[in-house]
């Protein structure tokens, strides 16, 4: 029997000094094979030459010190306190601890090396750092002259890791044997003409010099590398997937703009936006190309998307064939259908709407109506998806909000037609790196300016002083004739805890606050049904404050709100607040956007927010998001095909991103060359990616 090599194929707990217990530790965090191991690449570096040495520290200034432990102690001033004092090449500094002292004595021997970091401040006459923050640099003189000269990895840990001995010295005693033992037969998947025209170290070497630079610029040379191939690769996955939908010829033709389009384009009651007429050609220059369209429509709330939709969706019903719109909500689809059925009023295409709240008798003549082709403009729910519904010819299928869709759903609205075009349509605005990972498959169009007379949200952060204010300015404004929502959080964890506040603050303020006002109260934890009626009896203008959690459905219009007041905004991604202020200002009408928090001006929350009052643009402020909080935040759900990656970084990779598509891209269409073997590999790495995406692994 022989045994593999190959560190993909090797578990971890084969590693020397791994053994059952740590790999079961390891396995918690994803890592299962040695390949994973040493992609758990350092956090940082510690490099003598770039460490302040004792005798330069000042007070008053943060530092990172590098040094022996030559004493320790339990000491007594007004309080106990320990006492550990490292020394370097220059001098001695105490680091004092007052808490936690237990383990501070157990974990630090004479003779280890510490990184400590932290404020010096001045104590008993001298320079200390109290409480720093430390990391065992070596364990023994052993370890340390091993070391000596060499930049040495630190590695991310956690609490759980380093209760069970997995701190970064902890990762470093296994790493350093694995890449020593394994490193050489890392198996590269990217061909060697790609490794060559762009310039890439070997796998083996970009591996070694990540964890052990020889100095910085070979370090980033690796981590380029490194992040090259695993986005290359991620690239090929996004255009073998493409490529699979782009093979469906399209069995439709659409019919180019004629003079009768043209004229329903001038009867609509507003001016196309100049954004809305570019996109409107992006698009319909995908629905005369033989393979079918795959393409992403962004666009701030209010910005116009649906109009956009509906341009295509008359061209294809003048064509002959049917056009599809879902939506994530029954209130939604209604509202989406009486905008179109406003704006294809003349055109003698009649749109119907089908939700689960569809009538029996009317749903049975609109299944019929779809199966004969009679209905060539349909708008509805998931409803449009049951296995029963049949379409005479589905040519082009519109999903509104897709990121409250499963890919799965798309898939089977796409099911339903004949190798129709695809729009997918989303008010969350992507910055451009995510667009090309997250949807990477999708052509992306923007629309990036608001209809005329719009003017933009007035946002504003306040504290719990100015209640009061706040809640007789929401009154001012109910009594104007005007509507307000007033938002609570809803975290997972404390459903019900959270529940019961926003359940009760709607108490106060109908009895106590607004007892002259009609209020509402929508919540997840409703049925459907109520929810929905309480929703149309605010869009009916009947309710002028609704209280909710964050269920206010996505892309609802009510042109009469004016005030949103967010509580516990802190609690809130930036771009979900973002869609919350856009359910105000759609109108020509002043609009108000208020965050209330508690937390301190001086705290990061609170800075967050002050950063998001400042900004209109939800471009912007979804790159502040994804650089604050990461793709899963911002996104809200986990997209198919969104990979974490380990070594690039979505925020900020956007050029890699570009170059290694092009790269994929040229190999795709064999102007880099490839050997039989590297195909073949690739080709296998392909196919498992593609039955992990089909058995529902990656969702
Ligand atoms: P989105 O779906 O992008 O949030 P909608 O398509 O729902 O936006 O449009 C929001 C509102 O703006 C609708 O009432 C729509 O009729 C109106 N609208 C769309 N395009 C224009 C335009 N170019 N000028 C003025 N109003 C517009
Ligand atoms: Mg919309």
């Amino acid at each position: 029997m022989t045994y593999s090599t190959n560190p993909a194929e090797v578990p971890v707990a084969y590693l020397k000094g791994v053994g059952p217990k740590r790999s079961e530790v390891l396995a918690q965090v994803g890592i299962e094979t040695v390949e994973d191991l040493l992609y758990y690449l350092p956090r940082r570096y510690l490099d003598r030459s770039h460490m302040v040495s004792i005798a330069q520290i000042q007070i008053g200034t943060t530092v990172t010190v590098v040094g022996k432990v030559v004493m320790q102690g339990l000491l007594r001033a007004r309080k106990k306190f320990y006492e550990i004092i490292i020394q370097d090449e220059t001098g001695h500094l105490p680091l004092l601890w007052f808490n936690g002292i237990r383990y501070v004595e157990k974990r630090y021997k004479r003779g280890m090396t510490l990184s400590a970091s932290g404020s010096v401040s001045e104590f008993r006459g001298g320079a200390r750092i109290i409480h720093p923050e430390v990391e065992v640099v070596f364990e023994d003189e052993e370890e340390a002259k091993i070391h000596t000269g060499r930049i040495v990895p630190i590695y991310p840990s956690s609490e759980f890791l380093r209760k069970n001995f997995m701190d970064s010295r902890g990762f470093r005693r296994i790493i350093k044997p694995a890449l020593d033992q394994f490193g050489d037969n890392m198996q590269d998947l990217v061909p060697e003409s790609v490794v060559n025209e762009a310039g890439l170290l070997l796998l083996p070497l970009a591996m070694k010099q990540i964890h052990y630079p020889e100095n910085f610029d070979i370090r980033e040379r690796a981590r380029h590398s490194l992040a090259f191939r695993e986005l290359f690769l991620f690239h090929l996955l996004v255009a073998d997937r493409r490529a699979r939908i782009a093979k469906k010829q399209k069995q439709h033709t659409i019919m180019k703009p004629d003079d009768e389009y043209r004229d329903w384009v001038k009867s609509l009651p507003f001016k196309l936006t100049g954004a809305q007429n570019r996109v409107i050609t992006e698009i319909l220059e995908d629905l005369f190309k033989p393979e079918p369209m795959l393409r992403l429509l962004q666009g701030d709330v209010g910005s116009g998307k649906t109009a956009v939709a509906t341009a295509a969706m008359t061209l294809v019903a003048k064509s002959g064939y049917q056009a599809a719109m879902m939506a994530p909500t029954d209130l939604l689809a209604k509202q989406h259908f009486e905008t179109i059925s406003g704006l294809l009023k003349g055109t003698g295409i009649t749109p119907a709407l089908l939700t689960g709240a569809t009538p029996a008798a009317d749903r049975r003549l609109i299944l019929r109506g779809l199966a004969t082709g009679f209905v060539k403009v349909i708008v509805g729910t998931h409803a449009l998806i049951s296995d029963d519904v049949e379409y005479q010819h589905l040519a082009f299928a519109v999903v509104d909000e897709q990121h409250r869709f499963g890919v799965a759903q798309r898939e089977a609205l796409l099911e339903k037609g004949k190798a129709p075009d695809l729009l997918v349509m989303t008010a969350t605005p992507i910055p451009r790196t995510l667009a090309l990972t997250a949807y990477g498959d999708l052509d992306v169009s923007i629309i990036d300016e608001m209809p005329v007379g719009r003017m933009p949200v007035k946002t504003a952060l306040r504290t719990e002083p100015d209640r009061h204010k706040i809640y007789a300015f929401i009154r001012d404004e109910v009594k104007k004739g005007n509507q307000a929502f007033i938002i609570y959080p809803l975290v997972e964890e404390s459903l019900k805890v959270q529940l019961k506040a926003a359940t009760k603050s709607y108490e106060d303020l109908k009895q106590d606050i607004f007892p002259d006002l009609e209020i509402g109260l929508i919540h997840g934890q409703m049925k459907k049904d109520e929810r929905d009626r309480t929703m149309t009896r605010f869009a009916n203008h009947e309710i002028g404050v609704l209280v909710s959690t964050t269920v206010v459905e996505v892309g609802i219009d009510i042109p009469d709100a004016t005030v949103i007041l967010v509580e516990h905004a802190e609690r809130f991604g930036l771009s979900q607040l973002h869609q919350l202020r856009g359910r105000v200002g759609r109108s020509d009408k002043k609009s108000y956007c208020i965050l209330m928090t508690d937390m301190e001006p001086a705290s990061e929350s609170y800075q967050r927010l002050e950063r998001f009052v400042q900004s209109n643009d939800g471009f912007k402020i979804a790159e502040l998001d994804l650089e604050l909080r990461g793709p899963g935040e911002l996104l809200g759900v986990r997209q198919s095909g969104m990979p974490e990656f380990r070594v690039a970084n979505i925020a900020t990779d956007l050029s890699l991103i570009l170059t290694t598509r092009e790269y994929a891209h040229k190999l795709m269409s064999n102007a880099l060359a490839m050997s039989d073997q590297e195909r073949l590999k690739l080709n296998t790495y392909i196919k498992q990616w593609r039955q992990k995406e089909s058995s529902g692994g990656v969702s």
